[in-house]
């Protein structure tokens, strides 16, 4: 199957960008990227004039299920809103764990997303979650990467959450493992892998976070957390261990290349020294750094640093909107607050959510360019309209102004978004079980 996208601009990333050009999919791969018209025949042929070509965004953080949870706790800092929302989690089910996941996914794919990774860290009893989540992802068709959560440290042990809602260490390696081996697949063009993710510090034991290093380490996986989101965490992990949260995640074997942390906040400057040294990853999540009040992340830092930094829309009970393209415009926004007009480019912003994003999750060599050779995950940004009209740049509209509709939006050379809308699944019935799985969710 051979699909022409042209008469576009092209933004490839790693390369230069074509005022008007095309891009050729042949099955899953791209084969050509240039100038003008393909001259060649093909299967399909999308006029793409008045669009944007990207890669497809690359989400590095997100908790799905909590699209069944938004709005809640709503002016509440992390730690009072964790402590309102761990009872209304404590009743999840694989359920409603699959219609958020589903609806999560939907709105990814709405936003330009092609490659999601999402921390699931509650397993309350009531089915299996982790397939709730592996059968959201077939119905939507996005590339996931799974990252089994746990918490082992209840109030009972200075913890945060009820001692109702964690696992024992061992339960929380065992599902870890047991994940791996059914669903992890290591080959070239894979659709869903998976990772190890304790949640974070103040929710999980030393052992378990030292424990799920070495379980990925020996197999081949890479690790999530949470990391130095407030100063909150920041003081309660100073006064257990006299460490800053990025000093005891050194001391535990989680700075690494292989390893990518939510938010990092707050690091000092020989901490973002140290990220880079390492090329520990960041997931910059800035809506819901600014809906929790969290701080800005010193991401001009990280990217001088060398430090590999990708965006995420964290879950959407603290970001409710759960849109990628937005999350351009926003870091773009926080970096120009906290580094000054040069604090960020547009270009360095598409970067962030395409190939830092794919460096984040170890898909750099498939994913997060436009470039011969890699997987045809791309997103046809509609530019024509009242919202763009007269932007000659169309890096600046798509960063800048308004997150546009898409013309399409191909997974591996599927089309997933046709004309704004998802072709994979109907947006009604998605939309529709969501309600039914939240109203459940408020029931007593
Ligand atoms: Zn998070």
């Amino acid at each position: 199957m051979r699909t022409v996208v042209e008469h576009a601009a092209i933004a490839t990333v790693s390369g230069p960008e074509h005022r008007s050009g095309h891009v050729v999919l042949e099955d899953d791969r791209i084969a050509a990227v240039g100038d003008g018209t393909y001259p060649g025949t093909a299967d399909e042929r999308v006029d793409a004039t008045g669009c944007l070509v990207t890669p497809g965004l690359v989400n590095t953080h997100h908790h799905l299920y909590q699209w069944a949870t938004r709005g809640l706790a709503a002016d509440h800092t992390l730690f009072e809103w964790l402590v309102a929302l761990y009872p209304v989690w404590a009743k999840l089910d694989a359920e409603i764990t699959h219609a958020a996941g589903t609806a999560g996914m939907a709105r990814l794919a709405l936003s330009g997303c092609t490659t999601v990774a999402d921390h699931h860290y509650v397993f309350p009893s009531g089915g299996d979650q982790v397939a709730a989540l592996v059968a959201a992802r077939e119905r939507i068709g996005l590339r996931l990467h799974l990252v089994r959560g746990s918490m082992d440290r209840g109030e009972s042990d200075g913890g945060l959450p009820p001692d109702s809602l964690v696992e024992t260490a061992e339960e929380a390696l065992l599902g870890t493992e047991a994940a791996i081996d059914r669903y992890h697949d290591a080959s070239p063009g894979a659709h869903l892998q998976i990772a190890a993710g304790p949640c974070s510090p103040f929710t999980v034991t030393e052992r378990l976070m030292a424990d799920s290093a070495e379980l990925a380490r020996r197999k081949g996986i890479r690790l999530h957390t949470h990391l130095a989101e407030t100063q909150d965490e920041e003081k309660q992990c100073l006064a257990e261990t006299g460490l800053t949260p990025a000093e005891y995640a050194d001391k535990l074997g989680w700075l690494a290349s292989d390893v990518w942390l939510a938010h990092t906040v707050h690091l000092a400057p020989d901490a973002i020294r140290r990220f880079g040294a390492t090329a520990t990853g960041s997931a910059h999540c800035p809506t819901s750094n600014g809906r929790l009040g969290s701080g800005i992340a010193p991401v001009r830092d990280l990217l001088d640093a060398g430090a590999p930094v990708g965006l995420g829309v964290d879950g959407a009970a603290s970001s409710e909107s759960g849109g990628l393209a937005d999350e351009l415009h926003q870091a773009l926004l926080q970096a120009r607050q906290r580094g000054g007009p040069t604090g960020l480019t547009t270009r360095e912003a598409l970067w962030l959510g395409t190939m830092g994003g794919a460096r984040c999750l170890g898909r750099e060599r498939e994913t997060g360019s436009v470039e011969v050779g890699k997987l045809a995950d791309l997103a046809v940004w509609d530019l024509n309209g009242l919202n763009y009209a007269g932007i000659e740049d169309p890096v600046a509209a798509l960063v800048l102004a308004a997150p546009p509709p898409l013309r399409r939006l191909f997974v591996g050379g599927k089309t997933v978004v046709d004309g704004g809308r998802l072709k994979s699944a109907d947006e009604t019935v998605i939309a529709g079980e969501l309600a039914k799985a939240s109203a459940r969710l408020r029931e007593d």
